[in-house]
């Protein structure tokens, strides 16, 4: 591992004008996934800038009716915080279907955002990745492709985003909040990951030495309806092939879908709002077929690769069980209470 200096930062401000005098320099959260990278060679900071005792530890009420979340809240912390367990299950959900109860009880808000793609070919040094190492090639293009995108993918990079909490966000309409050089910034969570394009080292819009603060979930009472279901190669403690976020607003007959909000894990370069799929789903009734032609309008555009195809109909039949899960009508469907 090459050498490198640490500190622990003192307040918001300092950090972000150390990072950002230094090209070199990262910031460091619990460093579940940054010390992993330092140890394969993957990135090689001069300086890191540990941010974790900053006072950015809380959850709190909005006016309104939100929540904002420190960037420094432990995913465990969030996933058993009473508030997050009753007005937003799907989030309290997504993070505990990630990684290990160690890890969660380390891993924090801001790096779980932050986390990079656990492609196979970005994490052996050894072999070409234009994400890593820009305008080397892609080595996933032709070798094995069971866990790559099938949506929003480009010739340049063909990864998924890897973080459960943040499709869930992403459902719920986070906002990023964050501290740069230029001051703060507010980023909505669906423009904060970036597509490849030919620019896939870059995963999100950030600047070098923007510090992510919190981030804020809107007040979305009908988010109590909500729901993550996480399709993986083990029962636990592995990364999503696909993975659902919904949250449902019903109108009064308990079966017309008057808004839903859907977001998609494992099939794209950064957590995938299905508004096709909300589109298709406004104002009818959330049967099997109405739902099925939702999931269909999302998926329209996949384009699998040679060993994913299987994600389209695991997609379009996940989106469909879970949707209809929501709907207190469905035979056998938990509804509001199961989703809690
Ligand atoms: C074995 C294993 C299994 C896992 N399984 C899952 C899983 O199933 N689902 C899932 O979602 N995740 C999973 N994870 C990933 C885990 O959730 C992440 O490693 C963790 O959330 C990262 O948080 P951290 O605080 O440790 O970030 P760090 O490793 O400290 O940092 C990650 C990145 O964020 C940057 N950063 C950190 N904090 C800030 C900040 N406040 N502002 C700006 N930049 C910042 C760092 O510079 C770095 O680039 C797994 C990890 C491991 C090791």
């Amino acid at each position: 591992m090459k050498p490198f200096r640490y500190e622990r930062a003192a307040d918001a401000a300092g950090a972000v004008a150390t990072v950002a005098a230094h090209p070199g320099a990262a910031f460091l959260g619990a460093g579940t996934n940054l010390v992993d990278h330092l140890k394969l060679g993957i990135t090689a900071p001069d300086l890191l800038v540990d941010v974790t005792r900053l006072p950015m530890d809380q959850v709190e009420e909005l006016d309104g009716g939100g929540l904002r979340i420190g960037a420094n809240v432990r995913n465990a912390d969030l996933a058993a915080h009473p508030a997050v367990r009753s007005r937003y299950p799907v989030l309290s959900q997504a993070l505990l279907s990630g990684a290990s109860g160690q890890l969660r009880n380390l891993a924090t808000t801001g790096g779980n955002l932050l986390q990079r793609t656990r492609c196979a070919y970005f994490q052996d040094p050894s072999a070409p990745c234009n994400k890593r190492d820009p305008g080397s090639g892609c080595a996933a293009l032709k070798g094995w492709t069971r866990y790559h995108a099938i949506l929003g993918a480009s010739s340049h990079c063909v990864a998924v985003h890897p973080s459960d909490m943040a499709v869930a966000m992403s459902a719920l309409g986070a906002v990023v909040v964050t501290l740069g050089p230029d001051g703060e910034r507010r980023i909505p969570l669906t423009e904060f990951h970036r597509l490849p394009g030919d620019a896939p080292h870059r995963d999100t819009v950030l600047q070098h030495g923007e510090l992510i603060t919190a981030v804020e979930l809107p007040a979305l009472p009908y988010a109590a309806r909500s729901r993550y279901r996480k399709v993986r190669d083990r029962a636990s403690y592995a990364f999503a092939l696909v993975s659902v976020a919904v949250a449902l607003d019903l109108e009064d007959d308990g079966r017309t879908v008057r808004e839903a909000r859907i977001a998609l894990g494992g099939i794209a370069h950064k957590p995938w709002r299905a508004e096709r799929a909300e589109e298709a789903l406004r104002g009818l009734p959330a049967t099997e077929e109405n739902c099925r032609a939702a999931a269909e309008a999302e998926t329209a555009d996949a384009h699998p690769l040679r060993d994913n195809a299987f994600k389209v109909p695991l997609v379009q039949n996940t989106l469909v069980a879970v949707v209809r899960e929501l709907v207190p009508e469905t035979p056998g469907a938990a509804g509001l209470e199961g989703s809690r």
